[in-house]
């Protein structure tokens, strides 16, 4: 479903991605791992296009992220074509960034009223059954502030899943959160993955990379030093630098 092959990105000259690779099948769960500054967020907003790739191709679902290709020249996408392709991803922040004045379930369905035309009696039986998949059914008239941080987390989960993705990103969603607070997202999370979707996910949640991943990445200094099934890029680092990353984790 996603292709990245060379992907590149600097920022004031300071090469941020230097040539990233990287495959998801459809239905997989992807954990990018690493240190902070590693790349792993810029690598994710390049896939959704909140950056421009500097070099590379990124491709989802069979089409090329941003740009045209004409007899080997690549052109913009319009506005309107970015736009396109972003709808078909969801993107979870570390911060929740819901509507503060908006309710629970009024954030959800204001994705699919604006951007996607659905009629407003739709999109609130369909919010409210978000709502209920993510455990906030009893939930759904309170306002971002009277919800903790967890629920919130949820419900922007919910207001992602309302735009019917075919692939959700997912970047540091529990690392706001008070500890208790971590296992009701991370359980979310699981039920999703469980249901087939495709997830790109950067965490530093070890147990949920072991136990959900079909597949880790460890990034460090722009590239992929190492890659793998969990049991072998967590539980048998090959790299050294896997492996004290790993130890600092614990
Ligand atoms: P973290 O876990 O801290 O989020 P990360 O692996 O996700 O780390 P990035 O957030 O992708 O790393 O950042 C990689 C580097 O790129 C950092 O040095 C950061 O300062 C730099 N960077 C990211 N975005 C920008 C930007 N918009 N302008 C300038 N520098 C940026």
């Amino acid at each position: 479903l996603v292709r990245a092959v060379n992907v590149m990105k600097s920022f004031h000259g300071v090469e941020v991605l230097k040539g990233i690779d990287l495959d998801v099948h459809r239905g997989e769960v992807v954990v990018l791992l690493g240190p902070s500054g590693s790349g792993k967020t810029t690598f994710l907003r390049c896939i959704n296009q909140l950056e421009e790739i500097d070099g590379g191709r990124i491709w989802v679902d069979g089409d090329l992220v941003g740009f045209r290709e004409d007899g080997g020249h690549l052109h913009h996408l319009t506005d309107k074509q970015v736009a396109a392709q972003r709808r078909d991803i969801g993107m979870v922040f570390q911060r929740f960034n819901l509507f503060p004045h908006m309710t629970a379930v009024q954030n959800v369905m204001e994705a699919p009223i604006q951007v996607k035309g659905v009629g407003k009696k739709e999109a609130k039986a369909r919010a409210l059954e978000l709502l209920e998949q993510v455990g906030l059914g009893d939930k759904p008239d309170s306002y971002p502030a009277q919800l903790s941080g967890g629920q919130q987390q949820r419900v922007a989960i919910a207001r992602a899943l309302a735009m019917d993705p075919k692939l959700m990103l997912f970047d540091e969603p529990t690392s706001a959160l008070d500890p208790e607070l971590v296992g009701e997202v991370l359980r979310v999370m699981r039920e999703l993955a469980n249901q087939g979707m495709t997830m790109i996910v950067v965490t530093h949640e070890m147990g949920f990379a072991r136990d959900v991943a079909d597949h880790v990445v460890f990034m460090d200094g722009g590239i992929v030093v190492e890659e793998g099934k969990p049991r072998d890029v967590i539980v048998n680092p090959k790299h050294e630098r896997t492996r004290s990353f790993l130890q600092r984790m614990r």
